[in-house]
């Protein structure tokens, strides 16, 4: 059975840890994703809009493995959490 290499391996894909606003103030992934805060409507609007130019889309919402960051790819895959 092939193995199926990750498009990083294909430097196809990018994960997003967290955002720096122009205030310099940092919006974490894996500490603001949940809840009803304005970081996370901010952080989970960005995914959310991901999903255009993005053909995959994996947030802490998809796995444990993405509990961390957004995973965003171009790759065969399609959707994920969009
Ligand atoms: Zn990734």
């Amino acid at each position: 059975m092939p193995k199926v290499l990750s498009e990083h391996a294909y430097a196809n894909a990018i994960d997003v840890t967290g955002i720096t606003t122009d205030a310099e103030i940092f919006i974490s992934i894996r500490d603001d994703w949940h809840g009803d805060a304005k970081e996370a409507l901010f952080v989970r609007a960005i995914a959310t809009n991901a999903c255009q130019p993005f053909s995959l889309v994996l947030t802490p919402n998809s796995n444990e493995a993405h509990a961390d960051h957004i995973h965003l790819d171009n790759g065969l895959y399609l959707g994920g959490d969009c």
